[in-house]
């Protein structure tokens, strides 16, 4: 009976076995379909790891996998007990069980602890625990490997585990390791997406900024209009045309007057936007066809296709009626003039330059004379040529010191002693003759010489003053200073070299016309605040004609008013300049400012002054300007 149940209970166990393996089998196999179709990597080691788990009756089971930068390994998929907190941890190379399984290549369970020597096994005993870690090796590659930890029931993993576990890791190896080259393959193709996408991103840009590069090389950035090049393409195809037609073109050269220094008092960002204006209000006059460019600076060019002298003229005409209303930037109102110079296709000329100079030469004519327009007349041209020599003169007129001062008297008009002396430059050519100081201190300025000739002038005078006090009067001399020189950062500077001190200042009164009140108000101010430091007087000349208030200059240390002559010529027989002189007077007095009235000509217009409280006086009724020596005379023969 025992026999009997003994061989029963074999029978039993051999059919559990059996049955056993043949669900391990299953398992196997299964696994082995099921992953054999999938590639994607994350999915794969999910399948491993459970299957490991069932297989093994593993709590845990993990994928521990060598990294790429052969320096650590990852825990890349787990099934069980605490895999969160596992997976997706990066450990070194030689770290733990999994350091030994891959320094050996052997798998890792309990059972390897008798091959040890002692002090390995005293060392793993502590460490491992119940485990069993087998490694992957892929066909080419060395992978990593599959860990089971705690068995379930807590017994100990037994070798039929580490068997069973090493013929699975054999079989799922090779589709990890396809899985993770198609995964390497993906994602270099992923990458390779990326930077074409980068690279189109990349050309797109590249096709702006060369569309930018080619507007920019095409137009204008200020004014947005078209620059000297397209310009020049137009012309040259409005010439193509004309030819071909037996047509006319009109060429317009546009120069604005006087806009460096009102660039300068504004400031170049309001110059700018200034700028932009005019254009806008010149393009509104352009119609399909026609060309309007700038040229640089404050110079327009306008083509106008088919064309004759009479058409151009008249368009011309309305180019300049569009500046007639000021402009107004920021609340600034600003009155701006243009000279235009006109030539004509083909007779003034058959190609782009000889037309350009005609009409460059028109438009110098045209400012010389104080036209509005001026069509070219090559009977003209030698006056205008005589321009570019003019800067070569007036530079060697400031080396070799041909400048002169001559004096002008300024009168107290209730007591009649001269006071003052307004010192004004003057310059004979060898070549010219008497060129006007309206003509050559523009050249100076424009040409970047007026600093040096001011302070000539500034010392000049001093001098002179300083000769006329140590005799028995008292004159100021007045020095005018152009706003350009007086807002250079290196004023101060030379002034102090100068003028020195207060002893000498008080000599000085410098004149500086209205405009620079648009200057940066804190430069200003304070080269202003050391002007007076040194006890020069401050005098605003030909005020009336420019951009101020006298609002504005309340603020200032400003000691004298001078009335534009304009104002005091007419004021005798126009009410309107009378009552201008008048209020001007009135509140110039309120502001305790002294007042000069310029241009005084006639005894009429000085007892009118003298009528309207007006303190100082100067004209040719007193005096013309006279060189020094005549001026002494002056002086001793007056009264
Ligand atoms: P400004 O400073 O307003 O000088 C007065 C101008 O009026 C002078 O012309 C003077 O000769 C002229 N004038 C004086 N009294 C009368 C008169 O009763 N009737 C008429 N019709 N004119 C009179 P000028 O000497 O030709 O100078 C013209 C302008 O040139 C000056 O105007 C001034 O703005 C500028 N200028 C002259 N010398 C210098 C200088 O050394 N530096 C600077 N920056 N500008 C100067
Ligand atoms: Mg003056
Ligand atoms: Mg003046």
């Amino acid at each position: 009976m025992s026999i009997n149940s003994s061989k029963d209970s074999n029978v039993i166990d051999l059919n559990r076995s059996l049955r056993e393996r043949e669900v391990e089998i299953e398992l196997l196999q299964e696994t082995f379909t099921k992953i054999g179709s999938e590639f994607d990597l994350e999915r794969i080691f999910e399948i491993v790891s459970e299957r490991a788990r069932e297989l093994i009756k593993a709590e845990t089971v993990l994928i521990p996998l060598l990294d790429e930068n052969c320096e650590t390994y990852t825990y890349r998929g787990g099934a069980g007990k605490n895999v969160e907190e596992i997976v997706g941890e990066s450990l070194p190379l030689d770290f733990g069980v999994c350091g030994w399984v891959w320094k050996h290549k052997i798998p890792w369970w309990q059972g390897v602890l008798d091959d040890l020597d002692d002090e390995e096994k005293n060392r793993w005993e502590k460490e491992v625990g119940t485990m069993v870690l087998v490694p992957l090796q892929g066909r080419k590659n060395f992978l990593g490997g599959i860990a089971g930890i705690d068995k379930v029931g807590g017994k100990e993993f037994s070798k039929r585990d580490l068997n069973l576990l090493q013929m699975f890791a054999s079989i799922v190896s090779v589709a990890i390791e396809n899985a993770i080259a198609v995964k390497s393959i993906e994602d270099s193709n992923k990458l390779n997406e990326e930077y074409r996408e980068r690279l189109e991103t990349l050309n797109k840009q590249l096709t702006e900024s060369s569309k930018e590069l080619e507007y920019l090389s095409l137009y204008d950035t200020v004014t947005n209009l078209p620059n000297r090049s397209l310009f020049h393409d137009r012309l040259s195809r409005n010439i193509d045309r004309a030819r071909l037609e037996n047509s006319g073109i009109g060429l317009m050269l546009i120069d604005l007057d006087r806009f460096k220094d009102i660039n300068e008092a504004l400031g170049h960002e309001k110059g700018d936007l200034l700028l932009k204006n005019i254009a806008e209000r010149f393009q509104a006059e352009i119609k399909p066809d026609e060309t309007l460019a700038r040229l640089g600076g404050d110079e327009f060019v306008v083509v106008l296709p088919m064309h004759d002298e009479k058409n151009t003229l008249k368009r011309a005409k309305l180019f300049q009626q569009q500046l007639d209303k000021s402009f107004v930037i920021e609340k600034t109102s600003i009155a701006v003039s243009a000279s235009i110079g006109v030539s004509l296709f083909p007779v003034h000329g058959e190609g782009i330059s000889s037309l350009l100079s005609h009409a460059d030469s028109a438009m110098y004519v045209a400012k010389h004379n104080n036209l509005d327009i001026s069509l070219y007349d090559p009977e003209m041209s030698h006056l205008t040529r005589g321009h570019l020599t003019m800067v070569a003169d007036i530079r060697k007129a400031l080396e070799e010191n041909q400048f002169e001062l001559h004096y002008q008297p300024k009168i107290s008009i209730s007591s009649n002693e001269i006071i003052a002396a307004e010192a004004l430059g003057r310059w004979t050519s060898e070549t010219r003759g008497i060129v006007s100081p309206n003509i050559f201190i523009k050249v100076l300025e424009q040409n970047g010489m007026i600093d040096e000739y001011t302070y000539w002038a500034i010392e000049t005078a001093l001098v002179q003053a300083r000769k006329w006090s140590s005799g028995s009067r008292q004159i100021r001399v007045a020095v005018n200073v152009s706003p350009q020189t007086l807002m250079n950062p290196g004023f101060i500077k030379n002034l102090e070299r100068i003028v020195k001190d207060r002893d000498n200042g008080q000599h000085l009164i410098f004149e500086i016309t209205e405009n620079i009140f648009l200057s940066e108000y804190d430069r200003l101010f304070e080269v202003l605040e050391y002007i007076c430091f040194l006890g020069i007087g401050l005098s605003i000349d030909d005020y009336g004609t420019g951009y101020s208030s006298l609002s504005r200059l309340r603020k200032l240390p400003v000691t004298e008013l001078k009335i534009d002559q304009s104002f005091i010529k007419d004021m005798n027989d126009n009410k309107d300049d009378e009552a201008i002189v008048r209020s001007t007077i009135d509140l110039a007095h309120n502001m305790g400012l002294v007042v000069v009235a310029e241009g005084v000509e006639t005894r009429k217009a000085l007892m009118l002054l003298d009528e309207l409280g007006c303190d100082t006086a100067q004209g040719y009724l007193i005096s013309k300007p006279l060189p020094v020596d005549d001026f002494d005379d002056f002086l001793e023969s007056y009264h």
